[in-house]
């Protein structure tokens, strides 16, 4: 399968609210594949392929978590606020990209070592705040100060790398969602529905563009496309009772989350389709997290929604990880649903 989309998504910079570049690939893509296109107010993509069969959306978010600029200090070092939810414990240190009237290649500062007892009067294990933190762009005061502007947003500056397993990048959560939803469009035989591909903005940010798009579209069924939380690393104590992925099972389907109940019969019909096809897959039932899906089902008079995810190591953090073949496995899942759809409303 063609992973070069996929390192075009994560290498495209798309903090909350800031999207625009990676609408434009996106937008490349769809109408690559016949897709009439909007834009709406909230700038999340909509792509239509009309069809015969229920009115189907499927949305994968284009923001990924990152910072806007909140102050420039007159030395030209660089303060900024999180966007999304990001642990201040993996910023220090970090490569990161300020997209000002150009790119602009900085870093994170942070104390060395040598300097730290005397700073500090001991050692100080605890994480400096990100709003704390500053980003040194190594370009003088008077530079700074011409390209850069409060509000612009900056991204970790990681670009996606791979072998034979696994691809690595910054911002899977969700650019592999978004990866699934084009390919798995593009490589249906046919599809049996009135498709609508929802590239949604400010998911990070508190589930924000997806709600009014979908109610835009109208459809019966949602489908959220997402990376999600694998735990099956060395030395994670997590309550027995907390269910996360592993990698190299399949996709994730959530029954339920911190605000979704999926439904049922949806649920059913997907997983009978994966079983028919001998698709692997791992079923979730959690009350923590939650995607587009959260807050498309309770638009207009409600719509029948369901998540797949492709299990992701380092979730938010300045690189995560996917196991190619969960990739595939869910790419094969939504092609076969929108080859079926119309059996699940018959
Ligand atoms: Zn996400």
């Amino acid at each position: 399968m063609d992973f070069n989309l996929l390192q075009q998504l994560v290498d495209t910079p798309g903090v909350s609210g800031r999207e625009e570049r990676v609408r434009d690939l996106v937008h490349e893509q769809m109408t690559a594949l016949g897709a009439q296109t909007t834009v709406d107010a909230m700038g999340s993509l909509i792509g239509h392929l009309p069809g015969k069969g229920p009115k189907v959306a499927m949305v994968a978010h284009m923001d990924e978590i990152g910072f806007l600029v909140s102050k420039i200090e007159s030395q030209g070092f660089i303060r900024v606020m999180p966007v999304g939810g990001i642990d201040p414990r993996v910023f220090g240190a970090q490569k990161v990209m300020v997209h000002g009237r150009r790119d602009l290649p900085g870093m994170v500062g942070s104390v060395p070592p040598h300097l730290l007892k005397k700073a500090g009067g001991g050692e100080n294990k605890e994480a400096v705040p990100i709003e704390e933190s500053f980003i040194d762009l190594g370009l003088p005061a008077e530079e700074v100060a011409a390209q850069v502007r409060v509000g612009d947003p900056v991204t970790f500056a990681t670009a996606g790398w791979q072998n034979e397993h696994a691809f690595f990048a910054k911002a899977l959560d969700d650019r592999v969602g978004l990866w699934v939803m084009l390919t798995a469009a593009r490589q249906a035989r046919q599809i049996d529905a009135d498709l609508f591909l929802i590239a949604s903005t400010q998911e990070e940010y508190g589930l924000r563009g997806a709600g009014p798009a979908i109610f835009g579209v109208g459809p019966q069924i949602a489908l959220a496309l997402e990376g999600t939380v694998a735990s099956d690393t060395p030395g994670l104590k997590l309550p027995p009772n907390t269910m996360t992925t592993a990698q190299g099972k399949g996709a994730e389907i959530r029954l339920t989350d911190r605000g979704m109940i999926a439904d049922r019969p949806l649920a059913d019909f997907l997983m009978g389709l994966a079983d028919r096809a001998q698709i692997p897959y791992q079923v979730i039932v959690k009350n923590t997290g939650a995607t587009d899906a959260t807050a498309g089902q309770v638009t207009g008079p409600g719509v029948k929604v369901g998540t797949l995810s492709v299990p992701t190591r380092y979730l938010h953090a300045p690189v995560g990880m996917i196991r190619k073949s969960d990739a595939v496995h869910t790419v094969d899942w939504v092609r076969l649903f929108l080859e079926h759809a119309s059996e699940f409303m018959a």
